[in-house]
């Protein structure tokens, strides 16, 4: 049987990498990892409410100290801690669902530290993604609402005002 973490989301999804496999490295959750990743579950099944029901993908969630480093994350990216989780291939597009979700957190009804809108591309639903932080320590979350795109090939984050538009 798999391991769910919660109704929908499973331990699997939460810690898999291609990368951590292919290098040989190990992404097992510690005890701690373990009930923050429960926590990102939480919010992920209020995210999954809110577009509709149906079954979101994880692209990414716990990455340990080297496959973060490794897979090119930022060096203090919670996704280390198991706080995060990157959400893609959403059903309408990507760009579309944090047009839904991102509302939720600017009226802080959704415990989110950092929503990102990672790389989206105009007219490309399949483009980018989006990354789901939850606050360091158990702290109060930021309710942020970022963006993060390629200037002259370094990643810039800047604050993505309402309307969220990509233009
Ligand atoms: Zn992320």
């Amino acid at each position: 049987m798999a391991d769910y973490l919660t109704d929908n989301f499973s331990l699997q999804e939460m810690i898999r990498s291609s990368y951590a496999t292919r290098m040989g490295l190990d992404n097992t959750p510690t005890r701690k990892q373990r009930q923050n990743l429960v926590k990102v579950c939480g919010v992920l099944e209020n995210v999954r409410d809110i577009l509709g029901g149906r079954a979101l993908f994880v692209s990414s969630g716990l990455r340990k100290g080297k496959v973060n480093d490794g897979q090119g994350g930022a060096r203090n990216s919670v996704h280390k801690l198991g706080l995060a989780a990157d959400l893609d291939n959403l059903p309408g597009g990507n760009y579309e669902a944090f047009l839904e979700i991102a509302p939720y957190v600017q009226r802080e009804e959704l415990p989110i530290d950092q929503i990102i809108g990672e790389f989206f591309i105009q007219d490309e639903p399949r483009a980018g993604w989006i990354h789901i932080g939850l606050a360091r320590g158990g702290g109060e979350p930021r309710y942020q609402i970022l963006r993060a795109a390629k200037v002259r090939g370094r990643t810039r984050y800047s604050v993505w005002a309402d309307p969220w538009s990509l233009a």
